[in-house]
């Protein structure tokens, strides 16, 4: 069997990372399985679907590399495709049309509520053998009901939550097409699913309800209904349902504010699912150890620090070459022009053990883009003390005939340390200040490596004039 999974969002709103969950199993149950992934919009809620939410779920996916093998497909592309299925269930008796009003089906609740009864349609206009339907009234566009069967249950084995059973008589016959012909949601859910070949819907647990009356219409269709595995929730860190409103952010903020895909993903990956206990592992890693039977079956939990840390991780484990482009872009940002200066991948080797975002590896390399510093008499006075300056002249002269490396200037200062009878901040303070007008510098002997034996001498020998 050809496994075939899909995300189905609805382009409605915001798009926070806890949505994006929702596409990486499927994903990677496709790749694991060398099934296919199919990105499907469900757009048909006109009033509330936008373009700008489309845009966030195909760039966050692509930037995660969650990439697909059918789609984007549109519903509101397939509305003729919805409307031939209603025919068909029209025509064979699946389906029946239903002309009670709103007015008649509000009556019709209020009677049940005050009856303590669960509101349900009664089935009025279901034609049944032997019954008469009541005269069709002129000039109501009726709705198209299913007809649900009566009796029995739904019986599924969801993946993650085990068997769940819904008894008919819990369902009354779900509208499928409104007045003005369009298809309800839930249809276009099953006729997507069951003409895309979907053999596995991985989806959040907001959608168990919807489940028994989806399996249903399949049936009725003569469909096989796929294997379903429902997701808890993804809580924000005050267990919260995540949402805007209490500051969930979208994939493109975690892109804005430094993060790397690849954390991201490690992170998603993650919060619903484990492979024993490891905590950071490839994309590769997690297609491989990917199953439906380790997902998780209680709410997981967001937790911005563990998210941070993860980035850490990638950003001090990455390739200076591969993250020196990535962080290229912020530094553009923060107006450093990297093509003036020290090379920029070795100034991204320095910063990144100590960097938790592409954010803050940019504000470390500011420091060795701008301007040689001006120092004032006064400045140089308070910051480099007249006793350490013989000891700088020392390290002009050893810097002028070394070999620019870390071990070479290492050995340098451990020298001079010793002639001089100092302690290393003592020569290390001044010599940062000379060098950048702050004592703030990551370890000292990388910095002139970095920075450039020429522009080491010039600032020093400035400095100590
Ligand atoms: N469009 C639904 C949503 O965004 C998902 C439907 C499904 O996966 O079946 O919640």
């Amino acid at each position: 069997m050809q496994i075939r999974t899909r995300f189905a969002p609805s382009p409605t709103g915001f798009i926070h990372l806890g949505n994006l969950r929702s596409a990486l199993y499927p994903w990677a149950f496709a790749r694991h399985n060398k099934g296919d992934f199919i990105l499907r919009i469900e757009d048909t809620d006109l009033e509330r679907s936008t373009q700008e939410a489309v845009d966030v779920i195909i760039e966050g996916m692509s930037w995660l590399g969650l990439d697909l093998d059918e789609g984007p497909i549109y519903q509101m592309q397939r509305i003729d495709r919805y409307r031939e299925v209603i025919k068909q269930m029209l025509d064979s008796g699946l389906a029946y049309p239903c002309f009670m009003s709103e007015d008649e089906l509000n009556r019709l609740r209020d009677q049940q509520m005050a009856n303590k009864e669960k509101p349900r349609y009664n089935g009025l206009w279901r034609p049944e053998p032997g019954k008469t339907l009541p005269p069709i009234p002129q000039g109501v566009n009726p709705v198209i009901r299913f007809k649900n069967p009566i009796g029995g249950s739904v019986i599924w084995n969801d993946a993650v939550k085990g068997q769940i059973e819904i008894s008919n008589d819990e369902l009354d016959d779900l509208v499928i097409a409104r007045p003005d012909g369009t298809p309800t949601y839930n249809f276009c859910v099953v006729v997507d699913d069951l003409d895309m070949k979907i053999t596995h819907v991985i989806r959040g647990d907001d959608h168990v309800n919807n489940t028994p009356r989806q399996i249903n219409i399949m049936q009725a269709l003569r469909g096989t209904p796929p294997i379903y595995a429902h997701l808890p929730t993804v809580l924000n860190d005050a267990s919260e349902k995540m949402s805007k409103r209490n500051g969930a952010m979208s994939v493109r903020d975690y892109q804005k504010a430094g993060y790397l895909p690849e954390a991201i993903l490690n992170y998603l990956a993650r919060l619903g699912w484990s492979h024993g206990d490891a905590e950071v592992f490839t994309k590769e890693q997690f297609v491989d150890w990917f199953d439906l039977e380790s997902l998780g079956r209680s709410p997981a939990q967001h937790n911005p620090e563990k998210l941070l840390w993860l980035n850490h991780q990638y950003i001090q484990n990455a390739d200076p070459v591969q993250l020196a482009l990535a962080t290229k872009p912020f530094a553009h940002e923060l107006g450093i022009d990297t093509e003036r200066g020290p090379d920029f991948v070795q100034v991204v080797a320095l910063l990144k053990d100590r960097a938790n975002t592409l954010i803050e590896i940019a504000e470390g390399a500011k420091l060795f883009y701008l301007p040689a510093p001006n120092l004032s008499a006064e400045q140089i006075k308070e910051n480099i003390p007249e006793a350490i300056v013989p000891a700088l002249k020392d390290l002009v002269d050893a810097v002028s005939v070394a070999e620019s490396s870390k071990a070479t200037y290492a050995a340098i200062f451990k020298d001079l340390l010793a002639k001089h009878q100092i302690k290393m901040p003592a020569l290390a303070m001044p010599v940062r200040y000379a060098l950048f007008a702050t004592t703030r510098t990551p370890a000292i002997d990388s910095v002139l490596v970095v920075l450039g034996k020429e522009e080491v001498i010039s600032r020093l020998s400035k400095a100590i004039l």
